[in-house]
């Protein structure tokens, strides 16, 4: 079964828990690896991130409990590092970059409103609603062609070892309220990211965060985009986004008989070793 998990929260962010309460939660579940990978800080304040002075005691937190545990479970110092629309991840750095096992690359963020709060794709269908309104004159294609390219800049630019919930901006269209995932220049839209995210070496997880949380009926991405996946031959990795120690292991079984289904032959996952491949059998 899957042992792995690099992409969690805590309280050094939006999440609820410890560290140290989300590493003894993995432990708890058997798991072999889990990566903590809090929002990084951003040029700019939000609720969700963590703030810049915080960041030193956050990878001095997460070192020091990688050795106090190492005997039970390897801890990895990551983070999600958001994909701004005007500077990409450029405002992050190699310093950083070099402090961390791994980073995983996320685009939350699509515009900013006249008064300059900058919006996610990720708050409230009414939020977004407001988004494609205002910064892209109502055209839902073009709000979403404007979310999938900045995703494959992300990874053609920055191949970052992971992609984080490719298909996040399904999270408010509950009921189509958005868009149709069914439509075909939505389909085109998603291949020709998938495309471009195969000529890099960044691995696409499949997220189980959105279904624990009761915003979506599948994982992300959804399960055609994954058929996809595995026809382009393009890695993944199987991640639950935990806020809080209940959901670290999230349908993890569901994602593994899913797989085996849609037909993968290997998942990725990441150890103290770097990554490594699990056949699925
Ligand atoms: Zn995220
Ligand atoms: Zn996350």
């Amino acid at each position: 079964m899957i042992k792995y998990n690099c992409h969690t929260h805590s309280n050094f962010c939006d999440g609820i828990d410890t560290i140290e309460d989300m590493i003894k939660a993995a432990i708890n579940c058997d798991m072999k690896a889990i990566g903590i990978s809090s929002h990084g800080p951003l040029p700019f304040e939000t609720e969700w991130n963590m703030k810049k002075e915080r960041l030193e005691e956050y990878l001095n937190t997460v070192n020091e409990l990688k050795k106090e545990y190492s005997k039970d479970i390897d801890v990895l110092v990551g983070l999600e590092i958001d994909y701004l629309p005007e500077y990409g991840l450029d405002y992050v750095g190699d310093e950083l970059l070099n402090k961390l096992d791994y980073y995983i690359g996320s685009v939350h963020y699509l515009g900013e409103f006249e008064d300059g709060y900058k919006w996610c794709v990720d708050e409230t269908a009414e939020v977004i609603k407001r988004g494609i309104k205002e910064n892209f004159g109502g055209d839902v294609q073009k709000t979403l062609k404007h979310y999938y390219s900045s995703i494959a800049d992300l990874a053609v630019k920055y191949e970052p070892p992971v992609i984080g919930h490719l298909d996040l901006i399904k999270k408010n269209n509950k009921n189509n309220c958005l868009f149709n995932e069914n439509e075909d220049w939505y389909k085109a839209i998603i291949e020709d990211c998938l495309n471009t995210i195969k000529t890099t070496k960044s691995i696409i997880e499949i997220n189980t965060g959105g279904k624990a949380r009761g915003y979506t009926e599948e994982f992300y991405p959804s399960n055609w985009i994954l058929q996809k996946i595995k026809d382009k031959q393009i890695p993944i990795t199987i991640n639950s986004d935990a806020h809080f120690t209940k959901g670290i292991n999230y349908e993890f079984k569901e994602v593994y008989e899913l797989i085996k289904e849609i037909g993968f032959s290997s998942y990725s996952f990441l150890t103290s070793e770097g990554w490594k491949q699990k056949e699925v059998i």
